[in-house]
């Protein structure tokens, strides 16, 4: 049993707050109308779930790694797609945090933390996912700014969002790609339509683009033509809260088929009364159980400083596969009723599949888990 700190149990109980006082406003309307409710970030920002991992001074919670997680699973209970504007949130400002200059941490992180500014994350683009080395955006250096062109694809909260780090070609000559890309804040692009997603609706994913929009050389964020190196660096982080995530949905899922089981008779009898549904129960709980250690055992080693890169993966893949699972078992012994919409189950089923691909795809997961270990 982990033994949590002041801070971690506040974050955890905050969120069980959001759950049970706001969390209803939004799930189903995102869901359906498949638009991010303009009062969503507000209300998170109100039980302090958007800076809680900015420092203190920027308006933030300075939680740890663990608390981030917890937080992060507890919000996933109830509704993934909340959760992950959360995490996408984490995941942009992450790298600001780790390589942003001052004057950039102090313009961008407080009104994020108050909800009042939306900041995207974009590496992905039409012909370069899982290989990020191979994006076409470029930042061409010319006098004081930068000059953006090209396009990013898929990017959560694009369609909402007032800028963007954006990772960008900067050196073209560069003898190997990945050596001359860099992290830059833009602002000012095009944003393109919501994409019409699976599961977790509602996050206003779209694309971005860029075309010739001037950069401000202050908006470099970290090092020129270190961008991509930044990025592998700061992954980790991200991954460990989409395996937090998978263990927050996996656990709503579960819920639900326990309460249907328990309520729910066939052949004159609750269907828990089944060995088949009991079976599918316990596997379910177990799964969950060894997921959620994977995924905090990880967090701890990232909040110790100790190297976590292939327990993040780890926990990544075993997590958003247990997720798949277990919403799909908890679809199974709801019966006919799980495929319906008007249960929660089948939500979670179709938000449960994007786990196992973004951050990184459960293949990409397995080659860093593989190199780790054969070099
Ligand atoms: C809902 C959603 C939100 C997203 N949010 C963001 C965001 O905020 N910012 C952002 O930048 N991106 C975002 N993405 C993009 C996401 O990160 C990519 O979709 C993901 O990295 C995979 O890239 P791809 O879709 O191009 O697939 P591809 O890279 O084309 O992969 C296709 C298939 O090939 C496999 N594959 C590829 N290379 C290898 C290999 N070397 N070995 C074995 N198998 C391989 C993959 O595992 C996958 O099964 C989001 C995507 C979605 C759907």
């Amino acid at each position: 049993m982990i033994e949590f700190n002041e801070k971690q149990e506040l974050i955890l109980e905050t969120a069980r707050e959001f759950n049970a006082n706001e969390a209803a406003k939004f799930v189903e309307a995102m869901d359906h109308e498949n638009k991010l409710p303009e009062a969503l970030p507000d209300r998170l920002a109100q039980y302090g779930l958007l800076g809680m991992k900015f420092p203190e001074e920027y308006g933030g919670g300075e939680v740890d790694s663990l608390a981030a997680a917890l937080a992060i699973e507890e919000l996933a209970r109830v509704s993934p797609a909340i959760s992950d504007f959360v995490l996408a949130l984490h995941a942009s400002t992450g790298v600001l945090l780790s390589y942003g200059s001052d004057a950039l941490k102090e313009r961008l992180l407080p009104p994020i933390a108050e909800g009042k500014l939306i900041m995207a994350y974009g590496l992905t683009e039409p012909d370069a996912g899982s290989d990020l080395a191979g994006i076409r955006t470029t930042a061409q250096k010319k006098g004081d700014h930068y000059v953006l062109k090209g396009s990013k694809t898929y990017i959560t909260l694009g369609a909402a969002s007032d800028c963007a780090v954006v990772l960008a070609i900067t050196n073209p000559e560069a003898e190997k790609r990945h050596h001359g890309m860099s992290l830059v804040l833009a602002e000012g692009y095009t944003r393109g339509k919501r994409e019409d997603l699976m599961g977790l609706r509602g996050l206003d994913v779209g694309e971005l683009s860029f075309n010739n929009v001037e950069v401000p050389l202050e908006n470099l964020v970290g090092v020129e033509n270190e961008g991509f190196i930044q990025i592998m660096k700061s992954l980790d982080g991200g991954r460990i809260e989409v395996a937090a995530l998978s263990v927050g949905l996996a656990q709503g899922a579960l819920d639900c088929a326990v309460n249907y089981a328990k309520e729910r008779k066939q052949f004159g009898k609750p269907i828990a009364a089944f060995q088949a549904i009991q079976f599918m129960i316990a596997d379910m709980q177990t799964r969950i159980e060894a997921a959620r250690r994977l995924t905090y055992y990880a967090a701890m080693l990232r909040d110790a400083g100790k190297p976590h890169s292939r327990e993040a993966s780890e926990a990544k893949l075993f997590a958003s596969e247990i997720a798949m699972q277990c919403a799909s078992d908890a679809v199974q012994i709801h019966g006919g009723y799980g495929y319906s919409k008007e249960y929660t189950v089948e939500r979670l089923f179709r938000d449960a599949k994007i786990n196992q691909i973004f951050e990184g795809t459960n293949q990409i997961q397995r080659i860093v888990i593989a190199k780790n270990l054969l070099g």
